[in-house]
């Protein structure tokens, strides 16, 4: 498999470039998608294998714990953006029922590919599936019940727009659940999931995958992503209401909830 991650064109910001972040490197805004997409392309094969290894099983309980808070009313319609290979989509589908509605949108066809060859051996229908950007979605406004983003929005390379594009799409009163990993706010912990996180996660990405780059890009864009109130304050700013958090494992993922009122 290649390492995409250390693109061999992977292009240095010039001084007129605008930058953002990729993982701990700085690079042209224009060149972040296109690396992104690399990481995923990369290892979309066995990223759902990585999870189970990386996180022990715990990403489960934690996208459960998404969809309980969602609570979904029978027979709706959400749009999971960042949807990769489809674990929220499918908990949603088995909550709201067979006359409730899926899109899953990714910006990566190799995961939205894994996704639906998930679908269809677990004989899954209703289930659309749609190559996009989470900052240009290609959604009317006011047209979905829910939208989702799970583990997808610290990939996103201008995430205030991505959240406005979001709420634009939501019907009035509908809600935005965010899934992602945040500031872990128990002491001890954090030192413990350091360690954990720079030192064995790209092993066991090297060992698993194929790539250890795509999983020290993970790690480090973790860590460059908003705390919890610094998110919050985000959606606000998007124009979401009623905004509210909680903590999973302690803070090393957490649930942002926002409502298009
Ligand atoms: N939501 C899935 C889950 O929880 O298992 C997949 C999460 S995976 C860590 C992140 C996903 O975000 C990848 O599938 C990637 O292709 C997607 N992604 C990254 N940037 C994106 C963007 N700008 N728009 C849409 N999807 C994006």
């Amino acid at each position: 498999m290649t390492d995409h991650a250390q693109a061999p064109n992977a292009t240095e910001p010039n001084a007129t470039d605008k930058v953002t972040h990729f993982g701990f490197e700085t690079v042209p805004e224009a060149d972040k998608a296109r690396r992104v997409r690399s990481v995923f392309d990369a290892v979309a094969k066995r990223y759902d294998i990585m999870n189970d290894l990386m996180s022990g099983g715990v990403h489960r309980l934690w996208k459960t714990a998404m969809i309980d808070w969602l609570n979904p009313a029978p027979g709706s319609h959400l749009l999971d953006v960042a949807g990769g290979t489809g674990d929220i989509a499918f908990r949603f589908q088995d909550r709201a029922g067979p006359k409730s509605r899926v899109t899953v949108l990714d910006i990566n066809a190799e995961m939205i590919l894994v996704g639906r060859d998930r679908a269809l051996d677990q004989g899954r229908f209703g289930l659309d599936w749609v190559v996009g950007d989470a900052e240009k979605l290609p959604l009317r406004d006011r047209s979905v019940d829910y939208v989702t983003i799970a583990f997808g929005i610290r990939n996103v390379t201008h995430i205030a727009e991505a959240l406005k594009d979001m709420r634009r799409v939501l019907k009035p009163g509908g809600r935005f659940l965010c899934l992602e990993f945040s500031k872990v706010v128990v002491p001890g912990l954090d030192k413990i999931y350091e360690e954990y996180s720079f030192r064995l996660i790209p092993q066991i990405g090297r060992m698993v995958a194929g790539n250890a780059d795509a999983y020290r890009y993970l790690v480090e864009s973790i860590r460059r992503f908003p705390d919890q109130e610094t998110f919050a304050g985000m959606l606000r700013d998007a124009g979401f209401e009623q905004v509210q958090v909680r903590n999973l494992t302690g803070g090393v993922a957490a649930l942002h909830s926002g409502w298009r009122l």
